[in-house]
């Protein structure tokens, strides 16, 4: 697979050199070249495959070149050893847990497959890969989980004290092996600034090999497109093949490797975009113009994002033509009033606990179905996080029922180590020189 940048057409790169990089050096994203046709048979067979088969068939199609096929499919049962079950509520409606991995949220599988991929290319002898990353929240805890063990590699998370929950703290701080953890005594934006400033230093990079493991990282969207396939195999079993997706997005990583999925060949009706207030990408289907603003915090916090990170991939994947993409795509917003009462509808309604950000999805489809009646396609909304990460937001009656899933119990018997920094560089390039 050879990419070129969303800001580049021209320029070609190794998928190893994008990994490497995370970012062309224009700015822009890096996307494939081709984006090839699965097998019709495999897709029209897709129910009798696992999530690994799945996983691998996906991943082959767009890496066959780069990684060989024995390689591939070790790399991808070491990432990928949870399940994605597409659970199901009524006749016609399915939640997609996308939380039954180390850091219970879906960006496991980005991180994960991610980790694998860089520890595969870093050849037996090659220089210790030094990853860092200042986190607000999930992200770190996602990171951190997905490389902890992983060979020739070592993490730096940067977090601010007192700003990230109790369950992401213990995913920060409980680790050891390779990841070491910093309590910034300031905000995300101090610990942010550190991590640009370290990246940036000619000291830090001729003695280390930096790298960021950044959300944009091409390696960490492949991995998302294998849920997508794995739900379609889930529901055609039960005899369902018409399904549309709703996807709570910030970023619009998520929903991008939907899109991918799509374009490689995976039938979906439909794509529904569930956004909090942070709706840039709603107003945009609405109005035509693509303005970015300053986030604003919301109880979805992953998803208080202004200026949406993927969304050229997804211009990108459409040449850019708006009419087509919103043949596939619709996009709806919702408030913290809204989400709340989403919750309580859910719980109401099905007797299952959702988090905000898999509320506002939940939200999405029946107002799709609102607006849609003739469209009697199955809905998946996705769960991208569990209930236990957002215990401040539910009313009481129904934050009892949420059960604490065995990877928290078991962080909570382990000692927190984090070293104590403060937001001055000096300060954090002599520890880093320590080694
Ligand atoms: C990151 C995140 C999202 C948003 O995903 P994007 O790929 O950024 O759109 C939604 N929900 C949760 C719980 C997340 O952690």
């Amino acid at each position: 697979m050879k990419l070129y940048s969303t800001n580049n057409k021209d320029l070609r790169v190794s998928f190893k050199e994008a990994v490497f990089n995370s970012m062309p050096q224009d700015k822009g994203l890096y996307m494939p070249v081709e984006i090839p046709q699965l097998d019709a048979a495999f897709v029209e067979n897709i129910e009798q495959y696992s999530l690994p088969e799945i996983a691998y068939q996906v991943a082959s199609a767009l890496l066959k070149d780069e990684i060989p096929a024995d390689d591939l499919k070790a790399l991808i049962e070491d990432a990928i050893n949870f399940e994605a079950p597409a659970v199901k509520l009524d006749d016609k409606t399915f939640v997609l847990e996308l939380f039954h991995g180390p850091s219970l949220a879906f960006k496991d599988f980005g991180a994960r497959f991610m980790s694998r991929v860089m520890a595969y290319f870093l050849k037996d002898g090659e220089q210790l890969l030094d990853v860092l990353v200042a986190t607000s929240g999930d992200t770190g805890g996602a990171v951190a989980l997905g490389f902890l063990g992983v060979p020739n590699t070592r993490v730096t998370i940067l977090y601010p004290e007192g700003k990230v929950s109790p369950i992401q703290e213990l995913q920060l701080t409980t680790n050891g092996q390779n990841i070491r953890a910093i309590e910034v005594k300031g905000t995300f934006d101090d610990c942010q600034a550190l991590v640009k400033q370290a990246f940036a230093d000619a000291d830090l990079n001729n003695k280390f090999r930096l790298t960021s493991a950044n959300s944009i990282n091409i390696s960490r969207l492949i991995p998302q497109t294998f849920y997508y396939f794995n739900t379609y195999a889930q529901l055609k079993k039960q005899g369902l093949s018409d399904v549309v997706f709703s996807v709570p997005s910030g970023n619009f990583g998520n929903i991008g490797a939907g899109l991918l999925a799509y374009k490689l060949g995976l039938p979906v009706k439909q794509f529904i975009a569930a956004t909090n207030v942070n709706d840039t990408v709603p107003r945009f289907l609405e109005t035509g113009n693509y303005e970015t603003k300053p986030s604003t915090q919301t109880y979805s916090n992953a998803m208080d994002v202004g200026a949406p990170s993927n969304w050229v991939r997804i211009m990108d994947l459409f040449n850019q033509d708006v009419d087509a993409l919103k043949k596939v795509v619709t996009a709806y917003r919702f408030t913290d009033e809204e989400t709340l009462a989403g919750i309580k509808a859910i719980d109401h309604k099905f007797n299952y606990v959702a988090c905000p950000h898999t509320a506002i999805a939940y939200l999405a489809v029946e107002k799709y179905r609102n607006e849609n009646p003739a469209d009697e396609s199955a809905a998946v909304f996705l769960s991208t996080a569990h209930a236990c990460k957002f215990p401040d937001i539910f009313p009481e009656e129904i934050a009892a029922k949420i059960e604490i899933p065995e990877q928290v119990t078991d962080l909570e018997s382990k000692p927190k180590q984090a070293d104590q920094l403060g937001v001055d560089f000096e300060g954090f390039k002599a520890y880093l020189l320590k080694g």
